[in-house]
């Protein structure tokens, strides 16, 4: 009998990672398409699966999206800024093309997963997984399942305070200056007129950006009590953020509240790029 393999899908604005999986959730190859229309994208993605034999698929994508397994827009992406993918029935193309169980969910839900299962997450009951990129978002998890109600959560959208030295009127395009609008890629790029990978590691910005990831971390503290938070995404590369990131939340949370130590609770992921494939690998596998 020929080998039944996982597949996972992390849909991105920018690009849809594919991966190939087995039981032990080691990736065995794994590829990228540029998001333009589902028509072409998801050729793409079904042509490469189609190479394979797969028996279940994990999808992790871009949102909003219908998680609601009883709505007659299960497994849409429903209001999306990208205009081409409104209302695209995600699932029910995948559906069409491999009759498998299929798992979706949000990306960051996805990559909070991943961490969950083997990552910095694992052995214990809950984790909140940040990724700080070209948006912000945030999965939660609590004993093996989603935080969520009428819908997924959307933390990389939550109020923040200003840094004092901060004049950057935000990005967000429906608020401006909230988590996503004044810590995203694009924020950092816009008010420094460069990349972030392109700020020295010394540049004082980096104080301003860790106020905003500690405030998340604040924030999130307070709210779920998680075991630990995982901040992940390009911004996070830049390590030398995290003992920033420790201070600003030590004098936010201002001994109001007793963490597990710092070091553990707030930290980089264990898979470091492999989160949302790892984890909509495991989603996948959940189905069987
Ligand atoms: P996406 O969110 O699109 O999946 P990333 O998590 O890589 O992808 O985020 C991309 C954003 O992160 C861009 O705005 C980019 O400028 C920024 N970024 C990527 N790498 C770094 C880095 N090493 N330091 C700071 N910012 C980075
Ligand atoms: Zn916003």
């Amino acid at each position: 009998m020929t080998e039944k393999f996982l597949g996972s899908i992390e849909a991105g604005g920018t690009k849809f990672v594919c991966g190939i999986g087995n039981d032990q959730l080691e990736i065995i190859e794994r590829v990228s398409f540029p998001t333009t229309t589902p028509e072409e994208t998801v050729a793409l993605v079904i042509g490469f699966f189609k190479k394979y034999n797969i028996k279940a698929i994990g999808i992790g994508s871009f949102g909003p999206i219908d998680i609601h397994k009883d709505s007659v827009t299960y497994g849409h992406i429903t209001t999306t800024p990208k205009l081409a993918w409104q209302d695209y029935d995600f699932v029910g193309a995948m559906k069409k093309e491999f009759d498998v169980p299929i798992a979706f969910t949000t990306d960051v839900n996805a990559a909070a997963y991943g961490e969950y299962v083997a990552g910095n997450g694992a052995g214990l009951s809950s984790c909140v997984y940040y990724t700080i990129g070209t948006g912000v978002g945030a999965g939660a998890i609590q004993d093996g399942r989603f935080v969520e109600g009428f819908s997924h959560p959307e933390m990389g959208h939550m109020i923040v305070k200003r840094h004092e030295a901060d004049q950057f009127s935000g990005s967000c395009p429906f608020h401006n200056d909230c988590l996503e609008g004044m810590a995203a890629g694009p924020a950092i790029e816009k008010r420094a007129g460069k990349k972030g990978q392109e700020l020295a590691e010394d540049d004082p910005f980096w104080d301003i950006e860790a106020y905003y990831v500690a405030q998340a971390a604040y924030n999130t503290t307070l709210m779920l009590a998680p075991e630990v938070i995982i901040f992940g995404g390009g911004v996070m590369k830049q390590r030398h953020m995290l003992p920033k990131v420790h201070r600003e939340f030590e004098k936010l949370v201002n001994g109001y509240v007793t963490t597990p130590p710092l070091e553990k609770y707030i930290v980089t992921p264990k898979l470091e790029d492999d989160p949302g494939t790892i984890g909509c690998l495991a989603l996948a596998k959940k189905e069987l």
